[in-house]
């Protein structure tokens, strides 16, 4: 078989990817975390659109959740069988999307109405992780298309819960049973712009809430209460310095080469500007090298908010929402690793590069259970922006590169 003719089926297959694209943007699919209502519209459509692939297989393994109102979190796997049975690639992809944060920020399209503009369509989960998604299930479609039977059993999954940690989505899957150590895994979740970066290990990542608690009252009347949006500020910027100062160690094999220890979300007090809060809410997001110890992080966030509270009289807790220790990196000699560099030469003519990420992607589940899995996608990185885009011309050379590792 000649890879030239998978080609070209894909090229063909553009505008179908396109509109697939689109159509599954319009479907919402928030965690319920986020006050939404989980995936379950989107994967009747993903399903619709699978059914009419007359795949040799498709199986569904939701996991139970009372927080949506379908009571379910899909997660999907279809598999296309190989000349070659027992071995399988699979390609990973989530359903789940980010909520659009300020809508008034969208100034190209509105987040759930897609639309094309200069070869890019824009909406939430065009990059994160639509693209993916439809490069994964047209690099299969052009292959039945052609009739074409895979060197190796191609295996999809398309899982929920990605954005908030994966206990409905891949952990799901992994409880399972479905994976095998010799199985070879592709995450299309990350990436660079031309698509010269494979990652194979992920930092550590912390996510905890610092709740500092004061007592309100009238704005006029500062003397009667204790202002914990004040402290709950001081302690934060002190936090960030701290960490900053203390856990800077680099290294370059990372991109970024540093750990990173974000404010972020931060929670609505008062309602009114006259009322001093009683009470003070603010997210971290920290993503931290494998050579640093995430207790002793911990011990030094702890030993400074006791700090805090002697100084200021003020009570803060914190609350860690999200903790997870960096597994043991991919073999960056593995077989998935030296095809996928091998796929991306072929089609591309570049060399692609191996490194870490921030992470944390459903690529380091797989690491924990020693199957090993990389990330790789070619994309201009705008997950989780407003005015998120994928390029359209980039789902079709990712569609061949998984074609390619599908065939060769
Ligand atoms: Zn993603």
């Amino acid at each position: 078989m000649k890879f030239d003719n998978v080609s070209s089926e894909i090229e063909d297959l553009k505008s179908e990817m396109t509109r697939v694209l689109m159509e599954l943007i319009r479907i919402p699919a928030i965690a319920p975390e986020n006050n939404g209502e989980g995936e379950s519209k989107k994967a009747e459509k993903l399903l619709q659109i699978l059914k009419t692939l007359n795949l040799d297989k498709i199986e569904r393994y939701d996991a139970e959740d009372e927080r949506v109102s379908s009571r379910k979190r899909p997660n999907i796997v279809t598999y296309q069988h190989g000349e070659n049975l027992s071995e399988r690639i699979w390609i990973i992809t989530h359903l789940d999307v980010v909520p659009p944060g300020e809508e008034s920020l969208w100034t190209l399209a509105k987040p759930f109405e897609p639309v094309i503009k200069e070869g890019r369509v824009y909406g939430r989960g065009s990059e994160d992780n639509g693209q993916s998604m439809v490069a994964s299930l047209f690099a299969v479609k052009a292959l039945k298309n052609l009739g074409v039977k895979p060197k190796r059993t191609v295996a999809l999954a398309f899982v929920a819960d990605e954005e908030q940690g994966s206990t409905y989505g891949i952990q799901h899957l992994i409880e399972q049973g479905l994976f095998r150590k010799d199985d070879l895994i592709v995450v299309p979740d990350g990436g660079n712009e031309d698509g010269s970066f494979i990652e194979v290990v992920e930092k550590s990542g912390l996510w905890f809430r610092i709740r500092t608690t004061g007592k309100q009252t009238h704005a006029s009347r500062p003397d009667k209460g204790l202002n914990a949006h004040r402290i709950g500020m001081e302690y934060a910027l002190a936090l960030d310095r701290m960490l900053h100062e203390k856990y800077s160690l680099k290294d370059e094999y990372f991109d970024l080469p540093e750990s990173t220890f974000e404010p972020t979300k931060k929670e609505k007090n008062v309602d009114a500007v006259n009322i001093i809060p009683g009470e003070d809410l603010t997210h971290f997001d920290c993503r931290i090298l494998p050579s640093h110890n995430l207790e002793d992080i911990l011990k030094d966030i702890h030993w400074l908010a006791k700090d805090y509270e002697g100084k200021t009289g003020a009570k803060i807790k914190i609350e860690v929402l999200h903790k997870s220790v960096a597994p043991k990196p991919t073999d960056a000699n593995s077989k998935i690793v030296v095809m996928l560099k091998d796929a991306i030469k072929q089609i591309r003519g570049i060399k692609p590069k191996v490194g870490g990420i921030g992470g944390g992607t459903c690529a380091a589940f797989f690491r924990k259970i020693e199957a090993p899995a990389v990330v790789w996608s070619t994309i201009d990185e705008t997950a989780h922006q407003p005015n998120e885009y994928a390029k359209i011309d980039n789902i079709v050379s990712d569609a061949k590169v998984f074609a390619f590792l599908a065939t060769s």
